[in-house]
This record gives C-alpha cells, sequence and structure tokens, in this order.
C-alpha cells in the first residue's frame, strides 16, 4: 500500500510548490536589489565565472517570465530549470515519474558528458567576459 508521500503525482506537488515559493521569494526579494544571497565563491575568490554564476539572477528573470534576461543571466541554469519542470508536469498529470527518473541510471558517460558541457560553457562565458573587457 502507497502512502500518500509516496505518490508521484504528491511528490511532485510539494516540489512544484517549494519551486513556486521560491519563485515567490525570488519576486519579492530580487538579487539585484537584496544583497542576502550568498555570492559566489569562485567568482570571489578567482573573479572568473562558474558555471552556476548568475544562476540565481536567471531563476528571478524567469520568476518575472523575462526569458532573454535569464537566458542572458545563464543559459545553462535556464535550461536546467526547463528541463527539471518537464517531469514534475509529467507526474502531476499522469501521477507517475517520467521512465527516465522513475529508474535512474545515469551512466559515468553521461555524467563526464555533463561535466565537460559545465566547463565548455563556463569557459565559453569567461572567454567572452575578457574578450568584451579587451574590446572597451
Ligand atoms: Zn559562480
Amino acid at each position: 500500500m502507497m502512502t500518500p508521500l509516496e505518490s508521484p503525482r504528491v511528490q511532485a506537488l510539494i516540489a512544484l510548490s517549494a519551486a513556486a515559493f521560491a519563485a515567490v521569494i525570488l519576486r519579492v526579494f530580487p538579487p539585484s536589489m537584496y544583497s542576502f544571497y550568498p555570492r559566489c565563491p569562485i567568482h570571489e575568490w578567482f573573479g572568473v565565472l562558474c558555471p552556476g554564476c548568475g544562476g540565481t539572477h536567471a531563476l528571478a528573470a524567469l520568476a518575472v517570465g523575462d526569458w532573454r534576461e535569464a537566458w542572458r543571466d545563464n543559459a545553462l541554469v535556464t535550461l536546467s530549470a526547463v528541463f527539471a519542470v518537464f517531469p514534475l508536469c509529467f507526474a502531476v498529470r499522469w501521477n507517475r515519474w517520467p521512465a527516465f527518473l522513475a529508474a535512474p541510471r545515469v551512466s559515468p558517460l553521461a555524467i563526464r558528458w555533463a561535466l565537460t558541457a559545465a566547463m565548455l560553457f563556463a569557459a565559453a562565458r569567461n572567454l567572452d567576459a575578457h574578450v568584451a573587457r579587451m574590446l572597451r
């Protein structure tokens, strides 16, 4: 017998509620106006952008529906947020997790590809910032 908390629909609703709560917090207290959000230690210590830098600003932009600003702040986080919401909606609609989440088997190769993509994203955005500084 499945308890209510074991239901994919209930778990997805809890996750969506948490995401909605976070969106409300980001909308009421935008990171561009409030400084209580944690700063990225990699950016603070090394002066370079990590793959997650600008992620909070991107999520705040998504919370107000500004896709362009979210993409400009952090394309990787914007894409990840979109792909995170899809399985939640699937679970709420059909009361089950998508097959790729129901039996998660992440291969080491997939992890290597994801880490490589994140590192390439970080390299590209730092190179872009460096070139922009040189052109000023
Ligand atoms: Zn960072």
